[in-house]
């Protein structure tokens, strides 16, 4: 195929996942990228990967080790969640079911696949529809935390989806997803709807289709100021107890310390700067989480020389900052 083509999301620039890779690693992922491009489901071998990326097959090994661990390929050089860098085609799709097929013909495992009973109970749970549009048909896995965001495997981070909502979600959140696409998706999701009738008597279903259906939804958003008043009278604390948070921050390696000063910007950010200090969110914890998680705040960046996060100078001098006000 002329000019062959994937997509390529721009979270690659923030993702720990690769950040925590060298340069020289991060240009093989892509050049590995282009080449399953360019090479249909052909599969490619070690020899040929070695020799397109002009290093030994050593270093390939060595390189090849890494992608594996990280779950960006497969053994036989096949990028995994390859299909969501796709244009959402039958072919596409065909072409990774073939590629899954052999793989189990020719006995190797199934790569990156959830266990079969998890799969089940994950589906039982979300009584067998996409939780996006309701589909039934062609159910996939879904993670709501994404994994090259850190999300794990775990029956709480899965969710049912068809697989071109999986697709459409790509390495978004459920409620970001959802956060993005209003409730239009809601429409077809008869079990979601019902709870929706529940809660919220006042919302009728067949508004949901064109008005932005987030009355209910804004009554409860809140700028941040409001919000810190309403856990300190609700005897809660703001951020130090919010596991997914600190989780994350274990996960990747970021110290905890750091966590606090970037909430401190935070907090200042959304209290005193003009713009920010009108925005409203019901839930301001998974707002900060995501901040740490995409860096927001710059006060950090993952070294490559040292394989750890470092302040930046903007988080050295807030750093410094705290510490005398202190
Ligand atoms: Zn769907």
């Amino acid at each position: 195929m002329a000019n062959a083509w994937f997509r390529m999301y721009s979270e690659f620039a923030t993702d720990p996942k690769v950040q925590m890779m060298s340069e020289a690693d991060q240009r093989r992922f892509i050049m590995v990228l282009c080449m399953r491009c360019s090479n249909g489901d052909v599969t490619l071998q070690d020899e040929q990967v070695a020799f397109q990326l002009r290093i030994s097959n050593e270093e390939w090994a060595r390189t090849k080790a890494l992608f594996l661990s990280k779950n960006l390929i497969d053994e036989d050089n096949f990028p995994l969640a390859w299909d969501k860098r796709q244009f959402l085609s039958d072919s596409s799709y065909e072409r990774v079911k073939r590629h899954r097929a052999k793989r189990v013909e020719s006995g190797l495992p199934q790569q990156n696949s959830i266990p079969k009973n998890l799969r089940k109970e994950v589906f039982e749970r979300d009584e067998n529809a996409c939780v996006y549009c309701g589909s039934r048909d062609d159910l996939t896995i879904d993670h709501n935390l994404p994994q090259s965001r850190g999300g794990g495997d775990d029956f709480d981070n899965l969710l049912t989806a068809c697989r071109a909502c999986n697709a459409a979600k790509r390495d978004l959140t459920h409620d970001e997803y959802i956060e993005r696409n209003g409730l239009v998706t809601l429409q077809k999701r008869p079990h979601i709807q019902k709870q929706i009738q529940k809660t919220d008597t006042e919302v009728n279903p067949t508004s949901l289709r064109d008005d932005p259906p987030s009355d209910s939804a804004k009554s409860k958003s809140v700028t941040l100021s409001q919000w810190i008043v309403g856990v300190h009278e609700r005897g809660e604390r703001l951020m130090s107890d919010y596991e997914p948070l600190t989780a994350y921050a274990e996960k990747v390696g970021l110290p905890a310390d750091w966590v606090e000063l970037a909430w401190l910007q935070f907090r200042d950010r959304y209290t005193t700067d003009e713009k920010c200090k009108r925005k409203r969110y019901a839930d301001w914890r998974r707002v900060f989480k995501r901040a740490v998680e995409e860096n927001w705040m710059k006060i950090w960046f993952y070294s490559d020389a040292d394989k750890q996060f470092r302040l930046t100078t903007v988080g050295v001098a807030a750093d410094l900052a705290t510490r005398e006000a202190a």
